[in-house]
């Protein structure tokens, strides 16, 4: 009797079959090159090596910009910033682009697929003002200064909390701050790799934000000691990632769940003279970690070059659910898969925080630069690992920067800068100020923006 009623119960077909949850961890200013699996030296992320070697991981994958704003912006609609408009604008720096409410999101699309979506996010270019909370049903925001900000894993608790309420299948974006500065780590994880540098009396970590240092270059020591206790919190974030894994296998989650690991930028260290992010669009600032696991296709390593609209697909095929109109991404495991007919093998970066606007484009020979305003570009050969360390020889600068150029004026139209920022200005005060204390805006107090009419594009592009 008990067995029949059991074969009963497993042959009934009308169970429909289960959608997998999907959980998008965004690690603020995290570069790819300081994880394990992508050849750091220091052990800073056994957890996510572990998970992109039983998953998928992709070797040279670029956000497309190289600060938090523009970059989630794509993450969540599958556009380049020209496109969104969300970013800071090229010519009025007190004004940031929020997204329009036409353009659709990943979150909206899975919403209309039957997942219930929520987001623990704590940058404050994730406050609610930006319109990047489109298509949440549940948004918890709580806006971060360099030092402070909602941990990770409380944000994971929060995170599980929500989705203890949950019925069906679930999108759940996890956002988290530590590696940004001031790299703070706690407690056991603060002085691990940097307790022995004598350098550390010769800096203090809290003056480095919005400061680019291009002109006070420190010593290597330093250098190195920064890099320690930006690991340290790599670390940190680490761990919650275990702690996630636990939360999720605890609830019987995990073997229905795809797992996104990337970060919306990483972090100068000097590579080029200069620290912190925002001001260029080079590999230490573009190339990010994305690794899948879970309830995802198994590839390991994948060396083609990637985007973060890209992924975007990638996490929509997944589910079987449509791409969102307009969107230049391809499916990301038809990448990995070498099926993907239009993929051009080309990543595109635009918008930056501090300075004339700037545009790139990175394949894999070669990344160029292109500075409107000086309108000039520089042009860097791609190491095997991904970074930009040397300029092109002089011999093949011309069809190297002639086929990159090509290549952004096919995506985008045109090498100008972007015209508009969809128009909002900060003027709510709490958020100014935690945005200036993160460095973001030098002005002393919120003004009105000044209507100055754009550059000719004509003039600085050709
Ligand atoms: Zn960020």
């Amino acid at each position: 009797m008990f067995w029949s009623l059991l074969l009963a119960c497993s042959q009934t077909p009308q169970e429909p079959v289960k959608k997998p949850d999907i959980v998008l961890v965004v690690i603020d200013t995290l570069r790819a090159d300081h994880l394990g699996v992508y050849g750091h030296r220091r052990p800073t992320s056994p957890t996510m090596d572990q998970l992109a070697k039983d998953g998928t991981w992709f070797h040279r994958a670029y956000a497309q910009s190289g600060w938090t704003l523009p970059s989630m912006a794509s993450l969540m609609s599958g556009l380049y910033p020209h496109q969104h408009l969300v970013g800071r604008h090229s010519f009025r720096g007190n004004e940031f682009g929020k997204l329009s409410p036409e353009v659709v999101t990943l979150t909206e699309v899975l919403k209309t697929q039957g997942y219930a979506t929520g987001a623990v996010v704590n940058n404050t270019f994730m406050a609610p003002e930006f319109n990047l909370k489109q298509g949440f049903d549940s948004y918890d925001y709580q806006g971060a200064t360099n030092v402070e900000h909602r941990s990770a894993r409380e944000s994971i608790d929060l995170g599980m909390k929500w989705l203890d309420q949950q019925e069906g299948s679930t999108f759940l974006l996890l956002h988290f701050m530590e590696p940004h500065l001031n790299y703070e780590a706690t407690v056991p994880y603060l002085g691990k790799f940097s307790k022995d540098n004598a350098a550390a009396s010769e800096i203090n970590l809290g003056e480095l934000v919005g400061k680019s240092h291009r002109k006070t270059v420190p010593s290597r020591a330093v250098q190195e000691y920064v890099r320690q206790r930006y690991d340290e919190e790599i670390l940190v974030v680490d761990e919650a990632m275990e702690y996630l894994l636990s939360e999720l296998k605890v609830r019987s989650r995990w073997s229905n769940t795809a797992l996104a690991i990337t970060s919306d930028h990483g972090e100068e260290f000097w590579d080029h003279g200069g620290f912190e992010h925002g001001h260029t669009l080079k590999g230490e600032l573009t190339r990010i970690p994305l690794i899948l696991s879970g309830a995802v296709p198994k590839k390991g390593r994948v060396d083609d070059v990637v985007e973060h609209v890209d992924l975007v697909h990638g996490l929509l095929s997944l589910v079987g659910a449509p791409m969102m109109e307009g969107s230049s991404g391809v499916d990301l495991w038809k990448i990995a898969d070498g099926t993907a007919k239009d993929a051009d093998g080309i990543a595109l970066s635009e918008n930056i925080l501090y300075g004339p606007p700037r545009v790139s484009a990175v394949d894999k020979d070669a990344r160029l630069e292109f500075a409107f305003e000086a309108n000039a570009g520089s042009l860097w050969v791609v190491d095997p690992d991904g970074l930009e360390r040397e300029q092109v020889a002089p011999d093949l600068r011309q069809a190297t920067g002639n086929r990159l150029s090509e290549a952004i004026k096919s995506i985008r139209g045109g090498l100008q800068p972007i015209d508009g920022a969809g128009g909002v200005s900060i003027e709510d005060y709490e958020m100014f100020n935690q945005l200036q204390s993160l460095g973001y805006i030098d002005a002393p107090e919120p003004t009105p923006p000044t209507p100055t009419k754009p550059a000719d594009p004509t003039e600085s592009a050709h």
